[in-house]
């Protein structure tokens, strides 16, 4: 069994450790010509204790204040003005991850647009205030800085805990707080490859000579920044600006290099601003390239997500039509069985009870093919054998099936002259669901007294067939729309058709399976056609 070790030792190792790399970090950056000794152009500790507050919490505050006293104290700094410091850069770091942490949603790995904008200005550019300002007049106060070196003092302090904390700061924030996914070894190429290229431009640009070295030069390595931040986001962002950050201050301070001048602190300035425009250009820019990842994966999730629900709904609809026409033939063959008097003698209001009943169930049972049929469809579960199929003999088999309600509307059937040259290359099944779906449309929608008719001619290498009505028609602009599942013309709750707008759609599906195709032409209220199209035999 694991032995964990008490917390509060946990929590002193951890202070211990934090105020142990602070102060690591601050002898570092002090040998780079501190002004008086204190203030110095990167001050990583800014960095290292507003991202250690940021991932473990605020509770290690007492390692800034007390690595900050002994760093200040080691520097030659009065007991008093010390403790002022130590105190400004404690609330600086304490004030950061404070801000930060009130921002609703703010992330850690600073992979959004409005986390980077907000941590440059909040804790980057506002709050390092705080430090620069106390820890200026403490030891202005006690008399370390003179009177005439407090505002050069102050600006060098303020950038120094800017720079280190635009620097520092995400690198560690981005490295630590990120589940990591693995890279495939392509990528990891890919990245060694770059960071060697941005190694040596970088030693070219900072490490030649300064007599020979213009600042124009420091522009070449822009390329590589924006090529780290496309291809690797945030991540690539932050590493790469760290790498460069770390080569260009060195450069300079061992004399190389376009920033370099006879005396240091000439050439600061214009180093901390380069680093601080560049740094906060190519946060933004990864963070950017981050969001555009995010929401590529997102979109690519979603339609997974759609794509299994569609699936999950097509086959329960496949699953209950199928089994809802079980009962329904049940049904039917008992009312069969009534009909033929098995049961004893039936009145003829019985009777035309019975015949309403078939009627229902035949309406029913033509409802659930529909269903049955597009959920077939959808799932690709729809296999076609086709063979030659003689036109005519087709259509004549299906007159029988809407005879009864031709007769009850007072329809007037034109079938087409007989032809057994007309042979199409067709599933006779999927014909004749086709086939029915285009006639009992033309029935259903043609009032009283109209009229059908079908017929069937050759064109080229294709056969086609028509079923023409004399009904209300359909207005153009839904000509095609009425091919989408479950579209109706008419709709809500007082439409007078039956139907659940899959008809058209099965048919065209249906078609194209065998190579064919299904449209319209209409004229509201004059009448449709529907026309099919196969390939001759
Ligand atoms: P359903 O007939 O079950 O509603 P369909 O897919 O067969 O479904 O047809 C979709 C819609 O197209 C119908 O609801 C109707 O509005 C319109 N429609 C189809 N055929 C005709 C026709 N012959 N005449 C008028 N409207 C039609």
């Amino acid at each position: 069994m694991e032995v964990r070790p008490p917390a509060v030792l946990r929590y002193i190792t951890a202070l211990l450790a934090l105020a142990i790399v602070y102060i690591a970090a601050a002898r570092a950056g002090l040998v780079l010509d501190a002004i008086a000794g204190f203030a110095t152009l990167v001050w990583a500790p800014t960095g290292i204790a507003l991202a250690t507050l940021l991932l473990f919490g605020f509770r290690l505050w007492p390692a800034v204040l007390v690595g900050a006293f002994v760093v200040n104290l080691w520097s030659g700094a009065p007991l008093l003005g010390a403790l002022g410091v130590a105190i400004g850069n404690t609330l600086e770091a304490v004030g950061g991850a404070f801000v930060l942490r009130r921002i609703p949603g703010f992330r850690l790995e600073l992979d959004r647009l409005e986390d980077v904008a907000s941590f440059v200005v909040l804790a980057a550019g506002l709050c390092t205030v705080i430090s620069a300002t106390i820890g200026v007049a403490s030891l202005a106060l006690a008399g370390t800085i003179q009177p005439s070196q407090v505002a050069v003092a102050w600006r060098a302090w303020w950038l120094g805990d800017l720079v280190g904390a635009l620097v520092v700061a995400p690198l560690l924030l981005v490295w630590l707080s990120e589940r990591r996914r693995a890279l495939s070894s392509r990528r990891v190429g890919e990245a060694a490859v770059l960071t060697l290229i941005l190694l040596c431009l970088n030693v070219y640009i900072f490490g030649g000579a300064a007599s020979g070295a213009s600042l124009e030069q420091t522009y070449l390595v822009f390329p590589a920044l924006i090529f780290a931040a496309l291809r690797f986001g945030h991540r690539g962002a932050v590493t790469a600006v760290f790498i460069t950050t770390a080569i260009a201050v060195w450069g300079t301070v061992v004399g190389h290099g376009p920033f370099a001048r006879p005396v240091l602190h000439q050439g600061l300035f214009a180093l901390q601003t380069f680093i601080a425009v560049a740094t906060t250009t190519f946060l933004l820019l990864g963070a950017s390239v981050a969001e555009h990842h995010r929401s590529e994966e997102w979109l690519r999730r979603a339609r997974e997500i759609a794509e299994e629900a569609n699936r999950a709904k097509s086959d329960f609809l496949a699953v209950m039509s199928h089994e809802l026409r079980t009962p329904l033939n049940a049904i039917s063959g008992y009312v069969e069985l009534l009909d033929m008097q098995i049961a004893g003698p039936v009145t003829e209001q019985q009777r035309s009870y019975l015949s309403r009943i078939q009627n229902s169930e035949q309406h029913l049972l033509a409802l659930l093919e529909d269903v049955l049929g597009f959920a077939r469809l959808e799932t690709g579960r729809l296999a076609v054998s086709v063979q030659p199929v003689i036109v005519y003999d087709a259509i004549v088999a299906l007159e029988g099936m809407l005879e009864l309600e031709m007769q009850k509307k007072r329809l007037t059937f034109g079938r087409p002259t007989p032809d057994p040259s007309l042979v199409a290359r067709a599933d006779p099944e999927k014909l004749r669901q086709i086939l029915l779906n285009l006639l009992a449309n033309g029935v259903k929608f043609t009032p009283e007294g109209g009229q059908i008719t079908v017929g069937a001619e050759r064109v080229r290498d294709m056969v086609r067939v028509w079923v023409k009505d004399t009904g209300i028609g359909i207005p153009s602009d839904q000509l095609n729309n009425v091919f989408d599942p479950f579209y109706q013309v008419e709709r809500g709750p007082t439409r007078k058709y039956p139907g659940m707008g899959l008809g058209l759609a099965i048919a065209r599906d249906l078609a194209r399976a065998m190579k064919g195709d299904v449209w319209l032409e209409s004229t509201p209220g004059q009448g449709s056609t529907a026309w099919l199209a196969l390939p001759a035999a």
